[in-house]
């Protein structure tokens, strides 16, 4: 569409100049309900004033330093990030498959520091996805993504969810970590079974191989818990996180208990830009506001207001809709029709939403969004799939 940009997106010709709370105004003035927040990264919405003044106000003050220096910003964050997870340390990004290329560097040393290199292969899960690098990809294990890209980087294993037959005969004293995410994002909103989920804690705790968390959708309040982890009895070593923290500037971060990062010392893993002083100083502040009194609070609620809302919408049109997947505010709409279309049809009545696999619309509204602005998206929607219908 546009001759200078690599064409590797299949881009809609809309083009956004302002944004405020939940909504997005086009170049032609008109406004959209924005729930797909930039997949899942606006979590407070748009131009959230005290996201807009931490930014400003650091703006003024110094931008970079490297991390040859100490940044303050950074050492309060991940203090707040610690304090309230599972996590002793944290190493900061700039997206989230850094803070997935962290984690799986990290547990690779962890056991190269503990006497047994060989011990570097990681296991993931059918329906992952983990971010575009060359490691990335691998974990994700996706054709789609790996096709034309050379020999996928060596030592990714995937099992499917669910399969303790494949677990059981895992070569486990070759194997570095398990990387699941919690629900899975991209693959189709699919939440992994807690028992599951527990099953993988038994046997790492059994072998030695560490838990890997990528919670980089579905962290930082988006299932109603500050991570989704909190949603079960266990907690992983290692844990991705991107997105939300950042409430739309570029911030990751890898997350670890101590044992685990044992082999991450002076020198072994690094990043020019990641955790600069604007990127801090936008965490803290998203952070002011999702560790408010009451606020994952309202996330559940709201959630659980839309998610009736939504299961309403799914019997009165059961030839668009097939189920109601996701957790929280990280909602999946099964449908019977195809789901790209879908989406295009939604936005033609100025709602935004986002594809995923398993023909799956994805909802990901910010985490601030009101019950009359589910009520509006529920009249899009309604009129999305009567479109469909007398398309059909
Ligand atoms: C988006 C996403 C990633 C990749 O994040 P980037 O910032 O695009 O690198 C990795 N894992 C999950 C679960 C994601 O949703």
């Amino acid at each position: 569409m546009f001759p200078y940009l690599l064409p590797t997106y299949s881009r809609a010709d809309l083009a956004f100049v302002r944004g405020e709370g939940p909504y997005l105004f086009a170049e032609d003035g008109s406004r959209y309900l924005d729930f797909a927040a930039g997949i899942a990264v606006n979590a407070l919405g748009h131009a959230h004033p005290h996201l807009v003044a931490a930014l400003c106000d650091q703006a003024g003050k110094l931008w970079h330093t490297s991390n040859l220096y100490r940044v303050p910003g950074q050492e309060k964050l991940a203090r707040r990030l610690v304090e309230n997870s599972f996590a002793d340390t944290v190493f900061f990004t700039n997206s989230g498959v850094e803070a997935i290329e962290c984690s799986v560097k990290m547990a690779r040393r962890h056991h190269f520091v503990n006497g047994a290199p060989e011990r570097f292969r990681i296991v993931s899960f059918e329906g992952a996805f983990h971010g575009r690098t060359l490691a990335g990809i691998a974990a994700g294990g996706q054709a789609k993504y790996l096709e034309g890209f050379g020999p996928k980087v060596e030592g990714f294993d995937q099992i499917a969810v669910g399969d303790m037959a494949a677990l059981k005969a895992l070569d486990t004293a070759q194997t570095a970590a398990l990387l699941i995410e919690p629900v899975q994002g991209e693959g189709g909103l699919r939440t992994v079974p807690a028992e599951f989920l527990r099953h993988l804690r038994r046997l790492c705790d059994d072998t030695g191989m560490l838990l890997i968390f990528d919670e980089v959708q579905t962290g930082v309040g988006r299932t109603g818990k500050l991570f989704a982890y909190e949603w079960t009895d266990i907690t992983p070593d290692i844990m991705a996180i991107a997105k939300g923290i950042g409430g739309g500037f570029p911030v990751g971060a890898c997350l670890a208990k101590a044992e685990a990062a044992d082999g991450m010392t002076a020198g072994v893993h690094g990043s020019t830009f990641a955790g600069n002083p604007l990127a801090m100083a936008v965490g803290n502040a998203v952070l002011d506001i999702v560790l408010e009194d009451g606020f994952l609070e309202h996330v559940r609620s709201i959630a659980s207001y839309t998610r009736q809302q939504l299961a309403g919408l799914i019997e009165t049109h059961p030839k668009v809709f097939a189920e109601l997947r996701g957790e929280g505010l990280m909602i999946g709409l099964k449908l019977k029709l195809p789901n790209t279309e879908f989406v295009a049809t939604l936005r033609r009545h100025h709602m935004l939403s986002v594809g995923a696999g398993d023909n799956v619309v994805r909802l990901l509204p910010p985490l601030t969004i009101t019950e009359e602005q589910v009520r509006e998206a529920i009249a899009a929607l309604e009129a999305a799939a009567s479109d469909m219908e007398s398309q059909a």
